[in-house]
């Protein structure tokens, strides 16, 4: 390979590093870092705990409920059993039984109303824990997936490292120093090919002589636009 053969591989090689790089990097975050699962997991324990909460309401409410029945039936056996004569008494314990009644109806109410918000806390968690799941699986296939890619990533990665250290020895300090300081400079792209006699970077038209010597590749020539090594 002649000396600018020589320096568009080395930015092909450069460029194909930096892609592969950065995209290793991507790699290794995904590999680490899943929002998706943390979020339906997240989801999936808050629905368990309102669920869980909800039931715990409904096992008090029906404890009162036990409550409120035994004392309802031990006002009704006094009630009824002939033992209260005293009018005023009378009158007094069967307001006591009205109100306990009241009490219970209230919390009949209750009771269903709390019933019917466990069976939508219910089917919320069945949906959230299914969610959790398919994200979970969905995760497994993506970290076997993700795990070969950062491989063939890391092989790839040793070859081009090899392949620039190759290329560069073959090539001499000058002409390493102006490619670097370009590559630098010029958003990595150093060496721009020459299309329709124009710079294929900037444009500007290169001198028949100019396009003559980049063709033949043993020197640098540099655009006069933008200051690149042109290739033919
Ligand atoms: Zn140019």
């Amino acid at each position: 390979m002649n000396l600018v053969s020589l320096l568009w591989h080395l930015q092909t090689t450069d460029n194909e590093l930096d892609d592969k790089t950065k995209r290793a990097h991507q790699v290794d975050h995904a590999l680490a870092n899943d929002p998706n699962l943390v979020a339906t997991r997240a989801a999936d324990d808050d629905a368990q705990k309102r669920l869980s909460a909800l039931r715990a309401q409904m096992r008090d409410r029906e404890l009162e409920a036990k409550t409120l029945d035994a004392k309802i039936k031990g006002i009704e056996e006094r009630l009824y059993s002939g033992r209260v004569t005293n009018p005023k008494e009378l009158d007094s314990v069967e307001k006591d039984l009205q109100m306990h009644k009241r009490q219970r109806s209230t919390l009949d109410d209750k009771l269903l109303e709390l019933m019917d918000a466990v069976d939508h806390a219910q089917e919320f968690a069945d949906e959230k824990a299914g969610a959790f799941k398919h994200a979970d699986g969905t995760r497994a296939r993506d970290l076997k997936q993700l795990a070969r890619e950062r491989d063939a990533l890391a092989a790839r990665l040793t070859e081009l490292n090899a392949e620039r250290e190759q290329t560069r020895t073959a090539l001499n300090a000058d002409a390493l120093r102006t490619y670097d300081q370009l590559r630098k400079t010029k958003a990595g792209r150093a060496v721009a090919q020459i299309k329709r006699d124009a710079c294929g970077a900037c444009g500007v038209g290169t001198p028949t002589g100019l396009v003559h010597r980049a063709r033949e590749g043993n020197e640098i020539v540099l655009c006069s636009g933008c200051g690149r090594i042109l290739t033919a």
